[in-house]
This record gives structure tokens, sequence and C-alpha cells, in this order.
């Protein structure tokens, strides 16, 4: 389930320009321009990446695997995600672990990277799956999104992105269905910079992040792959069978800052199994 080291190294020169965004990465880019004269709270993200990639056009999801080598698996990978989670892929197991979350530190910031809104959270917070402590490193989202349950699409959902020094990946997904506002969104709304390549500071306290997570906690879970070039598989996914809300005008603001979708479509399942 390791991704490979060679496959870490491409993974963390790449992941500057990705969804899936190191706060570390982004964090120490950013401390190294201290010296830049910045007047506003709103501080420029370094963006080295090699290759342009999004969501319209010729660089969108369909070319992805086409547009650099490095993002081969786009095309090539059998364990894609995101994915439709239906009946006839699900098998029950006897005994599904709880994912021991142990979130215990805020939100320090929030960064627009071209091609999400990413929360980034202060070292110390975790989840424990398989008895291997994976780091939580940020929280971005995708709208609509990107897995489907039943085939059908959810207006938001979240990924909570946990990563192992040696590289073993982790992602929590969290759906947002219509109903009411939520007030964690509002937060994060508010703050979310306009500009790809920007940060804010943000401060949110641990105990509003468990609690927009749903009490009964349980998920499927299936191996998957980064949903953002380099498309890397090797990845534990956990996507909670429970929903919070989102608000039509969250979802509208939210779609109104990117212009466009962020959701990669849906993957085939190939000879894969979710349990739940
Ligand atoms: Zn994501």
């Amino acid at each position: 389930m390791k991704v490979p080291n060679i496959l870490v190294k491409s993974l963390l020169s790449v992941v500057v320009c990705s969804a899936l965004l190191s706060g570390e990465i982004i964090s120490k880019s950013i401390n190294t321009k201290k010296t830049d004269s910045v007047t506003s709270s709103t501080k420029k993200v370094d963006k080295k990446h090699a290759t342009h990639w999004g969501y319209t056009g010729h660089a969108g999801p369909e070319n992805w695997g086409l547009l650099s080598d490095e993002h081969k698996l786009c095309k090539d990978g059998k364990s894609q995600s995101p994915i439709n989670i239906t009946k006839s892929v699900t098998v029950q197991a006897h005994s599904l672990e709880e994912i021991g979350f142990d979130y215990k530190t805020s939100i320090s910031s929030v960064i627009n990277n071209g091609h999400t809104i990413q929360v980034n959270f202060d070292e110390g917070s975790s989840i424990t799956v398989d008895e291997i402590k994976f780091p939580l490193i940020q929280f971005h989202f995708h709208t609509p999104s990107e897995n489907q349950i039943n085939g059908e699409h959810f207006p938001l959902e979240g990924h909570f992105v946990h990563a192992t020094k040696d590289g073993s990946l982790a992602v929590v997904a969290l759906m947002f269905e219509d109903g009411l506002e939520n007030p964690f969104l509002k937060k994060v709304w508010a703050k979310m910079p306009k500009k790809g390549g920007e940060k804010e500071s943000l401060d949110i306290p641990a105990s509003e992040v468990n609690a927009l997570l749903p009490k009964d906690k349980g998920y499927y879970r299936f191996d998957g792959s980064l949903t953002t070039p380099p498309c890397s598989e090797g990845v534990r996914w956990m996507v909670l069978k429970n929903y919070t809300t989102i608000s039509k005008e969250q979802t509208k603001e939210f779609l109104d800052l990117f212009e466009h979708n962020n959701n990669r479509p849906i993957q085939p399942i190939n000879a894969r199994k979710v349990v739940y």
C-alpha cells in the first residue's frame, strides 16, 4: 500500500500544483519568501509547477494522462478515483475497524491553489487505520462531489488528506448535501482568497472541525488514487456514510469563485470492491 519512494519524489514535485497540496510544502515555500514586502495579509503562494492542468478544455481530466509522462497513471491506472459506490460493488465486512480520529489542532490558513480551496492544519492531528498513524495535512473541496453514492452526486465533497512521512496517503471524504447553511463553511468561505495562488490566515479550532464530522462515522472503504495529477495509486479511501449540509447559496459561492466544476469524472472500478 506504500507509495514507492521514487513516486513520492515525483509526487512531491508535482503536488505543489495539485489540489492535494501539502500544507507543509506551501508553508515552507511561503516562509522562504518572508523577505518580500507583503503589505496585505494576502500572500502569494509559490507556484513552481511543471505541467498545467485543469478541469476544462485541452488541460481537462480527459487529457491529464497525456499532458506529461509523470501523469501517465491518470490514463493507465487500474485503481483510479473517484468511483461510483453502488450495491453491486460493495461488500459488507465482518468487522470494519473504526477510523481512529484524533483531530486536536486548529486550522491556521486557507489557500486558493487555482484548483480548489484548501485549509491547512497546525501539526499534531491524525487518523489511525490499519494500525498506522496518518498525520492530517489539509482539507479541500470539490463541487459537485467526485465520488458518487448509487449514481448520485452531492453538491460538495470535502477531502481530509492524511500522509505519513514515507508517502502513504489516506483520504477521508465528507459529503455535503443540500440543506441548511453550514457554519464551518461560512467561516472558510468568508476568508477564501479570490485569486489562485493566494493564502489568508484563518483560525478555526479543532472542536469546530470535529463538530463538522457526523456522529456516526461509518464509512465505505476502497483503494484508489489521487483525483488530481499525478493520479498516484495506493491511496486508502474512506467515504463517510453520513453527511452534513451546505446551502444552495454556499455551493453557488464556491462555484462562482472558480467559474467551473472541479470534480474529476467517475473512473472504472475494475477488480476493486468497496467494503463497509
Ligand atoms: Zn480532493
